[in-house]
């Protein structure tokens, strides 16, 4: 299967990238793509042209992505002013198709972020529209509609997780693989004084309590039509 993360900024796959390492295993092709550029996450000091800043993020996503055995891609929009427009969803409908997906990541409906709130509204509607032989793009039209998956939004937000994935034996390669994204490690530890590996190991090891498991990543389906399947999808 084709399995692809869709989500606003390089990093924000953290909430999901164990169970895509669990699907590599089991052969399936991986795909991470991001709606802006990142260009505002960048610890700025002296202060970064945006494009620079960019050229930091794709970068290290780029890197992430190649060293889980996936791919990447970056619609290119500008990070936190990300919002639901007729060519925005043109560009996410054809990256969709692009890419094949069977099953897709993204983010909660509700979340601390606007650009994550509008990413998941996008996914809603470009995943829709791709799967239908209306508005052509460059790649053809799904054949079905894929599997939705949103993933766990950071803060104090309720998440009334449904599907738990084991991700015990990927714990530790979903670490090392984030922390490619350096930039962030960087500035996470400079403000928080904590990096990806405390920021996935509470809440991994928190789902893993709840569902039998040293470590776990936790879902709620997308409320979606066709986005809900009624056979297993994921590992
Ligand atoms: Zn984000």
């Amino acid at each position: 299967m084709k399995i692809v993360s869709i989500m606003a900024h390089q990093d924000d796959e953290m909430r999901c990238l164990g169970t895509m390492l669990k699907c590599r295993q089991r052969g399936d092709e991986l795909f991470f793509l991001t709606l802006t550029d990142g260009s505002s996450g960048v610890l700025q000091e002296p202060p970064l042209p945006r494009k620079a800043a960019a050229r930091i993020r794709t970068g290290e996503l780029k890197n992430m992505a190649r060293s889980a055995g996936g791919e990447c891609f970056c619609l290119g929009e500008r990070d936190a002013f990300l919002f639901d427009t007729p060519s925005v969803r043109m560009k996410l409908i054809e990256a969709i198709r692009k890419t094949e997906a069977d099953v897709i990541f993204t983010h909660y409906h509700e979340d601390y972020n606007e650009d994550h709130m509008a990413t998941h509204r996008l996914v809603r509607q470009a995943a829709m529209l791709a799967s239908l032989p209306l508005l052509p793009t460059a790649s053809p039209a799904l054949k079905s509609h894929p599997a939705i998956f949103c993933v766990e939004p950071h803060g104090p937000i309720p998440f009334p997780a449904t599907y738990f994935v084991d991700i015990t034996a990927f714990e530790l390669k979903k670490i090392q693989l984030l922390r490619l994204h350096q930039s962030q490690e960087a500035a996470m530890q400079k403000a928080f004084k904590t990096g990806f590996d405390q920021l996935c190991n509470r809440p991994d090891a928190y789902w893993g309590e709840k569902s039998g498991c040293a470590f776990a990543e936790a879902f709620v389906p997308m409320a979606a039509r066709g986005a809900i399947k009624p056979f297993p999808v994921l590992p």
